[in-house]
């Protein structure tokens, strides 16, 4: 099969130390302190075999992720990007969707035919941490010496290529798409986008816990899980919801998801306004109920929102930013605001959820697709990623 292989040099940066645990296992937590020269290589392997409880899933449709386009972008020493877990050579790809092909003998629920997509934490569910309920944050994935749990295509061979090996445990059906969206080609596209919109479900309704419908959203940046914040917040009976972002085609997408007001700060600023006081311009003072930062950009947007919280608001954070900024304490005492910090996807039903809101045609995160590229065009598609002028680039193996 043909698969998409990430490979770097193994360089720590001087300075950075390394645990003995990371240089035995290359399996390193800053990889943008670590992994040089990044090449992106289609080659050819053999189709991995299902054991024990692992599902062998053709793929149909996989997403390139902002944090794949961080794999191939470097600094100005030649280091990656992407800050976070990673060992490489891996085939990269997590957003992704697919049919079961073959089955380990210890698999109980899926079988051959059944419509797939996959969590990208491969969390181990024994841990402390697991077991109080906190996969996002499985102490085994994240540890350096631990080389069975980890991400997939990031730590483990993923979904950019032919075919991708993934426990039962981490795999959601999604059959119930097929009739939604009609076409399986369709439902195989809206299946590879539950991962990055589980991101968003996670941080607002499972980490800050939701807000009550009528509600006011601000959604900070409008990449792929800003715009799925959008249309979530919107499914979830939000009475507005604003959105900013600066990048022209990313604006169009954020009012096709649903945003009711789309705004550019750099175009607020030119007219001398500050966003923090269009928001509340727009809700008569009042400011929002729920902030969502998807941006990254804490230095911008933090200050933004501490401006624009309304009287018992929220703040779900799930852009990163490996950057300390200051934060005004006093506005969330006098507002009564708090602020929920997010991480991944999985646990408490948020697959399970999404996967309806999509069956039930509430949220379709198609109208995000903008290019699509096959397998054999994969450094296409990554020259494509890196203008950052699409919503979603989907790759078809
Ligand atoms: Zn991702
Ligand atoms: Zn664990």
């Amino acid at each position: 099969m043909r698969a998409a292989v990430l490979y770097a040099d193994f360089s720590p940066r001087p300075g950075y130390r390394l645990s003995d645990e990371e240089a035995r296992t290359r399996k390193v937590r800053e990889g943008n302190k670590v992994w040089k020269n990044p090449r992106l290589i289609l080659e050819e392997r053999p189709v991995p075999e299902p054991r024990g409880d692992e599902v062998l899933v053709r793929v149909k449709a996989v997403g390139i992720c902002g944090s794949d386009v961080h794999f191939v972008e470097t600094d100005e020493d030649g280091y990656i990007i992407y800050p976070g877990l990673t060992r490489f050579p891996v085939v990269i790809g997590h957003e992704f969707s697919g049919v079961v092909e073959r089955v380990g003998p210890a698999v109980r629920n899926i079988k051959p035919g059944d419509m797939v997509t996959s969590e990208e934490m491969l969390w181990c569910g024994e841990c402390d941490v697991c077991r109080m309920g906190y996969l996002n944050h499985c102490i085994r994935l994240n540890d350096p010496a631990d080389m069975e749990y980890g991400e997939l295509g990031f730590t483990h061979d993923g979904a950019m290529a032919e075919y991708v090996l993934v426990r039962e445990r981490y795999l959601w059906r999604i059959d119930s798409l097929l009739d939604t969206y009609g076409s399986e080609e369709k439902a195989f596209e809206a299946g590879s986008l539950v991962e990055p919109t589980s991101v968003s479900y996670n941080a607002i309704f499972t980490r800050a816990g939701g807000f009550k419908p009528g509600a006011y959203v601000v959604v900070w940046g409008a990449g792929p899980i800003g715009l799925a914040a959008i249309s979530l917040c919107k499914a979830a009976g939000a009475g507005m919801v604003i959105a900013f972002e600066i990048s022209e085609p990313r604006i169009e997408l954020a009012r096709k998801v649903g945003a009711d007001h789309v705004l550019n700060p750099l175009e607020l600023r030119r007219k001398g306004v500050e966003p923090y006081e269009k928001v509340l311009e727009i809700t008569g003072g009042e400011g929002a109920d729920m902030h969502v930062e998807a941006a990254g950009a804490p230095a911008q947007t933090l200050p933004q929102i501490q401006r624009s919280l309304a009287v018992g608001g929220k703040v779900a954070w799930i852009g990163r930013a490996p950057s300390e900024v200051p934060i005004y304490l006093e506005v969330f005492q006098v507002r009564r605001a708090q602020l929920f910090g997010s991480q991944g996807h999985s646990g408490w039903g948020n697959f399970k959820n999404v996967i309806r809101l999509m069956a039930a045609g509430k949220v379709d995160m198609t109208k995000i697709i903008t290019s699509r590229f096959r397998l054999e065009e994969v450094e296409k598609a990554f020259e494509r990623a890196k203008q950052r002028i699409d919503g979603k680039i989907i790759i078809r193996p």
